[in-house]
């Protein structure tokens, strides 16, 4: 089915990496995400991100060995596997405005995220995501996938998420209870609500900075804010 093309204030879908480029420039993010006028070219450091997901994927669901040059992971996933709970991953999830699940590709999908592995224990959750680059901390993809987990997981008082960081084999933990839940949201709808108001206006204003460097509208030279630095690059 072909996609509709974007239309001013229609209703903007997000997902933690959307909000990572829209916090960036607003211009970026709409020509990426909704006008489609920037093909997507991965990276060879997110090409390997992907790769690394895959076999991490693989390994946790019991399909298949991790290749000899990531063994090294072995003991980090059997330490996950070998904690109480049920071990999940890969889990696909989506609610709409309403804040209840629906399907990845339904009409009304609204937020979508992907837990790369996660365990139920019980009234306690975990949701881990794997990281390929240099550790960095940002907070909104974590408390954002425990608030999702609430909704998917009504049992769950207590949900630690993590970034697993491949290279140190380091975590990053936060703890969310539920008892948090609407202020949680409080804080991640924000960004969300801007978005929100730059399509309602469609008004998507220029933030020049270092992400110019690898922004499409740049590399096709349409943008004349682009930093200096970065122009043209
Ligand atoms: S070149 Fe820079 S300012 Fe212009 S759209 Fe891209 S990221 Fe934004």
């Amino acid at each position: 089915m072909a996609r509709k093309a974007y239309e001013p204030g229609q209703v903007i879908t997000w997902s933690p990496s959307r909000v990572n480029t829209f916090k960036k420039c607003s211009r970026m993010f709409h020509e990426e995400a909704n006008l489609r006028t920037v093909p997507f070219v991965q990276s060879e450091p997110q090409l390997y991100g992907d790769r690394v997901h895959k076999m991490l994927d693989k390994r946790i669901k019991g399909e298949a060995e991790l290749p000899i040059e990531e063994k090294h992971l072995e003991p980090l996933v059997l330490s996950l596997l070998n904690a109480p709970g049920r071990t999940m991953a890969e889990q696909k999830m989506t609610i709409n405005a309403k804040f209840e699940p629906t399907g990845w590709f339904s009409d009304d999908a609204w937020c979508r995220i992907i837990v790369d592995v996660m365990k139920i224990n019980g009234p306690h959750g975990f949701m881990g995501d794997w990281k390929t680059g240099k550790p960095n901390f940002d907070q909104y993809q974590l408390k954002l996938n425990a608030a999702i987990g609430f909704i998917f997981y009504p049992s769950l008082e207590q949900i630690t998420t993590a970034y697993i960081w491949l290279k140190t084999k380091t975590l990053d933990p936060e703890v969310y209870h539920r008892s948090n839940y609407n202020r949680m949201w409080q804080e991640l709808l924000q960004e969300p609500a801007r978005m929100q108001e730059c399509s309602n206006r469609n008004h998507w204003p220029e933030r020049p900075g270092k992400h110019c460097g690898w922004c499409g509208v740049n590399k096709q030279q349409r943008c004349t804010s682009a930093s200096e630095k970065y122009k043209g690059a």
